[in-house]
């Protein structure tokens, strides 16, 4: 007879992340790059593959694309940190700066990461909302902050699923104002032209998140970085897992951020496309759509439809979109991932038959 000790009671509080992806022609769901590395540059990666030794344990810290990184940055490799995507290193800066009896900030609707590492780690959670309009409640957050008991913030810039950047005024003030950990996840950073990197040479408790996963279209491979002061980067060396980025993935690394100007042409491809498609939902009786400054769009449906059944509506013609609308705050909501001219065009059409109660 074999038995089974219950887990962590903590376990009880946690669904285990779903992103929905379903098998659809048109991902749009993701955040993604639309576009897979090809030509010279998928030739390079693929010489470098060539050169990897599987039989060996990769270097815990990856030091040629630390150094690769820093250089570009104008940093020290001591400032710089790689991750098995930007999700391990947000895990990361919950363990070291939470855990039970820490407790940390959060401003939803926002990336569901944040929270999630909060209550598998028993850290502490406050919440302070958007406005309505999706920007920051500065008073609420600076009155919050000055409490004293908050040890880690999350920003997102530009925020997911809202596409709103937060002005790096008001990010100097908050650092400031506290001695929290303030953690800039731009992991949308490509797309704009705002970024909170200047604040780091003044402010150890900055901490900025850059991934490889959207803008430089490395999702499948798990690759993310972070920009801190030495005195951060050394406490996460002492959590990490030593061997989370593995040979391939840093050998990768190397080639694609060596190859990182490559990708501004098609940046600024996918921005127009972006631009394109909030124009158009603009345009839509029974949708508000949200400026956005990163790849994709949120936008909202009158009380008329469902965004529920306009999800559904969509995955019918193939067309892969990300629903929102149980989300506090994003009641009828669905978000859409631009870039790809076709597929934006597919979806536009679809979503204007679905509206028009036309079918096929
Ligand atoms: C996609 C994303 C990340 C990191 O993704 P990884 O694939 O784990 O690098 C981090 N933050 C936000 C807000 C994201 O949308």
């Amino acid at each position: 007879m074999s038995r089974l000790r219950a887990p962590s009671p903590t376990l009880k509080r946690i669904t285990p992340y779903d992103p929905r992806y379903l098998a659809a022609p048109y991902q749009m769901s993701a955040n993604e790059n639309p576009y897979d590395i090809t030509g010279e540059l998928r030739g390079a990666i693929d010489e470098a593959l060539a050169q990897v030794p599987l039989n060996r344990y990769p270097d815990p810290l990856a030091k040629e694309l630390r150094d690769a990184i820093a250089a570009a940055y104008g940093l020290a490799p001591e400032q710089v940190m790689v991750g098995n995507g930007g999700d391990e290193l947000l895990f990361n800066l919950v363990l070291a700066w939470g855990g039970p009896g820490r407790h940390a900030l959060v401003i939803p609707p926002t990336f569901s990461s944040y929270a999630a590492d909060a209550i598998a780690t028993r850290t502490e959670l406050s919440e302070i909302a958007l406005l309505e309009d999706f920007s920051l409640d500065e008073q609420a957050l600076l009155s919050r902050l000055a409490e004293g008991d908050i040890d880690l913030v999350f920003i997102t810039s530009p925020n997911n699923p809202t596409g709103k950047c937060v002005d790096a005024a008001f990010i100097a003030e908050m650092l400031q104002e506290s001695d929290a950990l303030v953690v800039v996840d731009e992991a949308y950073g490509e797309f704009c032209d705002k970024t909170a990197f200047p604040l780091l040479a003044d402010h150890e408790n900055l901490a900025i998140l850059h991934t490889l996963s959207k803008a430089y279209a490395l999702a499948g491979v798990r690759l993310g970085y972070l920009l801190a002061a030495p005195s951060v980067t050394s406490e996460l060396t002492k959590i990490r897992q030593p061997y989370s980025v593995s040979a391939v993935d840093q050998a990768i690394g190397r080639a694609v951020f060596a190859h990182r100007d490559d990708f501004a042409a098609q940046t600024a491809r996918i921005v127009a496309d972006r631009d394109r498609v909030f124009q158009a939902l603009t345009e839509m009786p029974n949708v508000t759509a949200y400026p956005s400054e990163a790849n994709f769009v949120l936008f909202r449906l009158s009380e008329a439809f469902e965004a529920e059944e306009a999800w559904q509506a969509l995955y019918e013609k193939g067309i892969l979109v990300r629903d929102f609308s149980r989300t506090p705050g994003l009641a009828n909501c669905l978000r859409v991932t631009c870039g790809n001219p076709a597929e934006s065009d597919a979806f536009l059409a679809a979503l204007g038959a679905f509206l028009e109660g036309g079918a096929s």
